[in-house]
């Protein structure tokens, strides 16, 4: 059984073409995809990286390649035309493009592609980037193993340390320390922050989009500016109270400075354990129209709006790989 799972998933291409398999008319297909992306760097940039943060980049070339394919093969929506569809059991399939914390080079590398295919896309945006604290644990924790032998922090009162020598021993400490951030309630959790960045965390301006850059995207009818909640929290870790707080101060930072309703959220992190049935009916209270997760899955009618389903776009999705994914075929098979 394990080898043909393994069989399956290595020639899912193969396999979805086969005329039978067509047949079936692809039942995981769904009706429509929603793309997560992150960021869009210069090639180089992408290749060079080797933090576990790598995933979160598609270069600008590749960008462009998937941009092309879409707007020659399907019809792109924005969130809005997609919860339209997803709420009244449209048939066509659709696709829409999203990103997610609002990283500066979505309006440098991705606007202008987006603009020469005529792609909408939704952009969602961490809100205390726009006010000046663009601090990203994911980035300095990683500079920091990346300098260190050993790396210690005190979860709880109790020590936890990792012999960081090498590389892989490096990633496999900031996967473990990823999991013990999000696990935390928000108390242990700044405690944890505090011990990795001292009391003045790095910032990173020159990774992170103004609020200017957002009302200039915002401007452009193809694009749409969403809430990613205020300080990126893992939602599962807050209370209610502050997960609405949360909710809230993003959706009122934005809509004062866009000067209209923000009606979309994507949830932070956003896998099953990190957001949950709570998170869906607070979002739901706030008034979003829409929520997404990090959910690999195709979206079908029916959906919960407050719980969309995406797909993880990466950089070595090549045409095949990537038409692979769009099909839902490489989510049902759980590559
Ligand atoms: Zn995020």
């Amino acid at each position: 059984m394990e080898a043909l799972k393994s069989l399956v998933r290595s020639s899912y291409y193969w396999v979805a073409r086969m005329p039978g398999i067509k047949l079936l008319s692809k039942p995981w297909k769904g009706t429509g995809a929603i793309l997560c992306y992150h960021r869009v760097l210069p090639g180089e940039r992408v290749r060079s990286d080797v933090s576990p943060n790598r995933g979160l980049a598609v270069s600008v070339e590749r960008f462009e390649e998937q941009m092309r394919h879409l707007s020659e093969n399907y019809n792109v929506v924005s969130m809005d035309r997609m919860v339209e569809h997803v709420e009244n059991g449209g048939k066509e399939f659709l696709v829409a493009v999203t990103f997610d914390d609002g990283y500066k080079d979505n309006f440098q590398y991705a606007y202008p592609i987006l603009k020469k295919y005529g792609i909408p896309a939704t952009i969602y945006v961490i809100t205390r980037f726009l006010e000046g604290d663009t601090s990203m644990w994911w980035k300095e924790l990683w500079e920091r193993l990346a300098e260190v032998g050993e790396f210690e922090v005190e979860v709880c009162g109790e020590r936890r340390s990792w012999r960081t020598q090498g590389h892989s021993a490096k990633v496999q400490c900031f996967r473990e320390m990823r999991k013990i951030l999000l696990g935390s309630e928000k108390e242990i959790y700044l405690d944890l922050l505090r011990q990795i960045s001292g009391d003045s965390p790095k910032q990173y301006p020159e990774d992170c989009m103004t609020a200017e850059e957002a009302r200039l995207l915002d401007k452009d009818d193809l694009i749409t500016i969403g809430a990613h909640t205020h300080s990126h929290f893992c939602l599962a870790s807050l209370s209610e109270n502050e997960v609405a707080e949360e909710m809230m101060k993003s959706r009122e930072i934005l809509e004062k400075a866009l000067d209209h309703p923000v009606m979309h959220l994507a949830y932070p992190y956003g896998k099953p354990d990190e957001a949950g049935e709570k998170d869906f009916r607070i979002a739901r209270g706030c008034g979003f129209s829409s929520s997404v997760v990090t959910k690999v899955g195709n979206i079908s009618s029916g959906h919960d709006a407050m719980s969309l389903p995406r797909l993880e776009i990466k950089d070595q999705l090549d045409g095949r790989r990537f038409e692979g994914v769009l099909s839902g075929f490489s989510a049902m098979v759980g590559r």
